[in-house]
């Protein structure tokens, strides 16, 4: 192969692995400025061998970066990290030290839940946030000011005006997780093991628009610095609340050490209950002067100690080791466990990621194993405790669901089948194309779908529409009126929207959002048909490499083909024309930006209802910036390309 070729597409798979480890992970391998040496030198041979371009270069990718190296700041107070421990003999250990340097054992403590969250750090100066930082490694931290300001639970503007410093976490719900990871697979992306490396990847990221789709949440913990007139960390706290942050509801003060270690023992048991992860309780001297009097060791405060949990674990055996193959033909292996009860939920799978995660682990089935619940979306297998005397796990070298042989591209872990016919994978499609949020088939589900596909009814997306009342009355359970019903539902799914169909097709990079501004942009699948790859990629919120993939959709004899028998079928493929309210705004481009006395969602909407565009990002095609209170870079960018910038009630008066 040609040379250049060669480092080109090295440096990809490299940046590429990287960015896995640094985005979705949070446990880079290179430091920032190899990353951007790497970066520089791809882009480099890119704009010297434009020949060799690929819409998938990680340097076209959307929210890529240039350089990953956000401008460093320095902590005016080190943020340090708090001693731990799981043993409460421990804790009383550090009380008793307590005890003797203050010389009284009448001192109160806060104890409070540790979110397992990223910390962050906030400065006001004049009552406006100025700076937000990661902690980094205590003295220097990354300026991630831009993607903070996203969140929505932390406040732009305080009412204490002397120059302060919060700390606190920022967190992911369990629930946002679930639903964000949802979003990552049906959109092509790596989906991430626990809320903590999916709050720390969505921080992280160069692009403060995608820290803005990301549901980040923020719990004040913390002082920093300041000349605030308190006397204690309780009494900062309900300051902190009163400035309108949230801060944990699950708090205790008390002087006696002996409740400290009942409220850890009971809190053990709520947390699981609670909407976010909590690793432990963090307990601290209350007293600002105590504090004082205690002081520092090189590299955390004397005053205060993390009381963590240990993940739940529990001890079982590996009956089977499984194959599963996703929509996307991706094998994963399962551990099919011997169930076991740990912290009251009963675990019966582990996944094993991939076949090096079998190999690292060295697992075999029948070995007895260690499985861990920390927070993880799947339980994982820690370590293997006893050997079964199984047999080595070998990767399958044929697809374990169609038999068709599987293939490891050199820059990647996994495996594929990549068999377009692989019953597994056709069975992942149609389960993407009956849901919700696609074609809402009601009744369709994985039963229906395992066996109309086992049964050779169904092999593509257009044979559910020609499904027959015979056959489904040979399906589990299927009497007339459930056989009526689902037909009924199927007939009802051709009304669906073009959005929702584009979504439906399961294509690379096509989440519920992009189908919406896909269908919205061309109104009739026609005209998708007919555009060439520059016009999907002009399209404002689309971009290089999801406009190729859905154009490579569109001009694949597949795609063309099952759109066709979809359309003889009767589904619709256009999009309703949203009713408008007014026309003031037809052929104008909106941008908001800043806060706005109403929702922005809303406000977007009032827009679109008047005939107008809106936009995430000003151009000189944009007509209108609405900027609320402290608009920041976008007011800036309309102000230098003289772009009108108006405000909300005069937004409001244009479309009176
Ligand atoms: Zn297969």
């Amino acid at each position: 192969m040609d040379k250049i070729k060669k480092e080109i597409e090295d440096l990809r798979s490299k940046i590429n692995y990287h960015n896995n480890l640094y985005y979705n992970l949070d446990n880079a391998e290179i430091s920032d400025a190899e990353y951007d040496g790497l970066y520089a030198r791809l882009k480099f041979l890119e704009a010297m061998n434009p020949d060799y371009a690929d819409a998938a270069s990680p340097t076209q990718k959307i929210g890529g970066a240039a350089s990953r190296v956000f401008t460093s700041v320095t902590h005016a107070s080190q943020m340090m990290s708090l001693d731990n421990t799981y043993s409460s003999e421990e804790v009383l250990r550090w009380h008793e030290r307590c005890v003797k340097s203050l010389g009284h054992g009448n001192f109160e403590m806060v104890a409070e839940a540790k979110i397992d969250g990223v910390s962050c750090s906030l400065t006001y100066e004049g009552g406006v946030l100025t700076v937000a930082a990661t902690r980094g490694d205590g003295k220097t931290g990354e300026d991630v000011t831009a993607n903070i300001k996203t969140i929505k639970t932390i406040p732009h503007n305080i009412s204490f005006k002397n120059k302060i410093e919060i700390r606190g976490e920022i967190y992911i719900e369990k629930a946002d997780l679930k639903r964000l990871n949802e979003i990552q697979e049906n959109e092509g992306e790596n989906i991430f093991a626990n809320t903590r490396n999916a709050a720390a990847g969505s921080i992280r990221q160069k692009n403060a628009e995608i820290s803005a789709s990301r549901p980040l949440k923020f719990f004040a913990h913390s002082f920093g610095y300041g000349d605030v007139d308190v006397k204690g960390f309780a009494e900062f706290m309900d300051l902190c609340k009163s400035w309108g942050f949230s801060v944990t509801p699950n708090r205790i003060r008390t002087a006696d050490i002996n409740e400290i270690t009942s409220f850890y023992k009971r809190f053990e048991e709520l947390r699981a209950g609670l909407p976010y992860d909590v690793d432990g309780i963090v307990v601290k001297i209350n007293s600002f002067a105590e504090q004082k009097i205690l002081g520092v060791t090189a590299k955390s405060p004397r005053w205060a100690i993390a009381f963590k949990y240990k993940p739940p674990q529990g001890k079982t055996v590996v009956n089977k080791i499984i194959f599963s193959v996703g929509r996307t033909g991706i094998i994963t292996p399962v551990a099919e466990l011997e169930p076991v009860a740990v912290a009251g939920v009963i675990i019966s799978n582990a996944t094993l990621h991939n076949f090096d995660e079998i190999k690292r682990l060295g697992v075999k089935e029948g070995d007895t194993v260690i499985v861990e619940r920390a927070g993880e979306v799947i339980p994982k297998i820690l370590n293997v405790v006893k050997d079964g005397g199984g047999n080595e796990v070998k990767a399958p070298k044929n697809c374990p669901s169609c038999g068709s042989k599987v293939y490891r591209y050199e820059d990647e872990v996994a495996i594929r089948c990549i068999n377009p016919a692989c019953p597994a994978q056709i069975k992942g499609h149609l389960l993407h194309f009956v849901s919700r949020a696609a074609m809402d088939i009601d009744g369709f589900g994985e039963a229906v779908v395992e066996q109309v596909v086992e049964k050779k009814y169904v092999k593509d997306f257009a044979d559910i529409y020609n499904l027959k009342a015979e056959q489904l009355l040979t399906l589990d359970l299927f009497k007339d009126k459930k056989v009526n019903n689902l037909l009924l539902a199927v007939e009802a799914s051709k009304k669906r929207s073009l959005s929702r169909v584009l979504y439906a097709f399961g294509i690379r990079h096509v989440g519920q959002k992009t189908g919406e501004i896909l269908a919205n942009h061309f109104e009739d699948i026609e005209n998708m048909l007919a555009a060439s790859l520059e016009d999907f990629q002009k399209i404002n919120e689309i971009g290089p490499v999801v406009g190729q993939s859905v154009y490579d959709f569109m001009q694949s004899a597949k795609g063309k083909e099952e759109i066709a028998r979809l359309k003889t079928a009767g589904v619709n493929f256009t999009q309703p024309k949203v009713q408008l309210a007014g026309n003031e705004l037809l052929g104008k481009t909106l941008v908001f930006t800043g806060e706005l006395n109403m929702p922005r969602t809303q406000a977007e909407a009032l827009a679109k209802a008047h005939g107008g565009k809106v936009s995430g990002s000003v151009s000189s095609k944009t007509s209108y910036v609405v900027a609320g209170a402290d608009a920041g870079s976008k007011l800036t960018k309309a102000q230098s390309l003289g772009v009108s910038v108006i405000s909300e009630e005069e937004f409001l008066n244009l479309i009176k």
